[in-house]
């Protein structure tokens, strides 16, 4: 039976026989391949979704809160707090709940998704919305948790990072390797550090013999890291990627430059065009944010990049070549959002209830 990712890789963690497990069996999410991404790069490709948005509260944030909750937990806490873009609230609401700590959570005014907001409330958080962004409410959060006896359970939490690094490891243990590139969406810029965190301690603890490139991906109107500067006011349909002065934003540089990767950026227009591919040509429907990284490689993709990038191996007869692996982690679900789903896919069509009102819009061959 799957107990966890802090009974999983309880070896790589910091924990002790003594620290109260909270978990709802997060992790263990599959790596689900994407053929027909894959054969646009060509034969020698293979392209995995690793699709967190199948976690307990659908979204990768439980690997992290496991860790927080339980670590808090030990340290006698009564409560917890965060700021959020929606999913880190619904994650530490949930936790919370199992373990009957208070959860406080503010988020900026009108851009939530309506899933996410769902959770929270539901899981009994006192949710605040503030007049301002995310970044005004991790500020908030800071000094509250500077100052009065709460638990902050953002990703400046290092036990955030610490359980969010347990997905690298099922990369690789599932893989039996590291992959050649890892694509992810860049919001906090906390995921990025931690599974480059993963990785390099898998390396260094001779798991794994090489490193992958980090590849992250902000959205245009919400893109410091790319742009080199705070953005005072980031916009993006993307709300789980629209933060304009990432809490994390040293550490993710720095696992780009080590990993000899990138952090770029692509518009709207192109997350919602690779939010419907992922839905309608590969079956996984997932909240927008993740959409970013996918567009990314869709862009590499039609940029060349990975012509002629298929890695070679040596072995005992020389040098053979492998595919080249490329993974894209899908941060969260489809279902969080559906007001964005539904605006990118129109609805459905109101008919009288007879068969010819079908067959005019569907023209149907009759059996034989
Ligand atoms: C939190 C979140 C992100 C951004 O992750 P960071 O660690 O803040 O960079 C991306 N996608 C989804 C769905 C999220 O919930």
């Amino acid at each position: 039976m799957w107990r966890g990712v802090i009974e999983q890789y309880r070896e790589h963690l910091p924990v002790t026989a003594d620290t109260p497990v909270v978990t709802l069996r997060e992790g263990n999410t599959p790596l689900i391949p994407a053929d027909t991404l894959a054969r646009e790069i060509g034969p020698d490709a293979e392209v995995y979704f690793k699709f967190e948005g199948l976690n307990p509260t659908a979204s990768f944030k439980d690997r992290g809160m496991t860790m927080a909750v339980s670590k808090a937990l030990e340290e006698g806490t009564s409560a917890v707090m965060c700021a959020s873009t929606g999913n880190t609230s619904a994650s530490a609401a949930a936790y919370a709940s199992r373990c009957g700590l208070d959860c406080l959570v503010i988020i900026p005014e009108g851009n939530i998704a309506l899933g996410k907001l769902a959770q929270a409330l539901m899981h009994g958080a006192k949710v605040f919305a503030v007049r301002g962004n995310f970044d005004d409410a991790l500020r908030m959060v800071r000094e509250i948790s500077a100052r009065y006896r709460i638990t902050l359970v953002n990703s400046v939490n290092p036990f955030r990072i610490e359980g969010q690094k347990t997905g690298a490891f099922e990369i690789c243990d599932a893989l039996g390797e590291p992959p050649d590139y890892h694509f992810i969406p860049v919001g906090n810029a906390g995921n990025i550090t931690a599974y480059w965190k993963g990785y390099t301690e898998y390396h260094a603890a001779g798991r794994i013999d090489r490193l992958p490139r980090m590849m992250g991906w902000q959205a245009e109107g919400a893109a410091p890291i790319v742009r080199g500067h705070v953005v005072e006011k980031p916009e993006t349909l993307a709300t789980a990627i629209r933060i304009g002065n990432p809490a994390s934003w040293k550490q993710a540089e720095a696992a780009r430059d080590a990993s000899g990767g990138m952090i770029g950026m692509v518009s709207d227009a192109d997350i919602i065009a690779a939010y419907q591919y992922m839905a309608r040509h590969e079956g996984v429907f997932t909240e927008p944010a993740c959409a970013a990284c996918v567009a990314g490689l869709m862009r590499l993709i039609r940029e060349g990049y990975f012509r002629n990038a298929v890695p070679a191996v040596s072995g005992p007869a020389g040098k053979t070549a492998r595919k080249l692996r490329i993974v894209c982690i899908l941060t969260g679900h489809g279902l969080k959002d559906p007001d964005n789903a539904l605006k990118s896919s129109g609805r459905p069509m109101v008919i009288d209830p007879t068969i010819e009102a079908v067959l005019e819009h569907v023209p149907l061959a009759p059996r034989a």
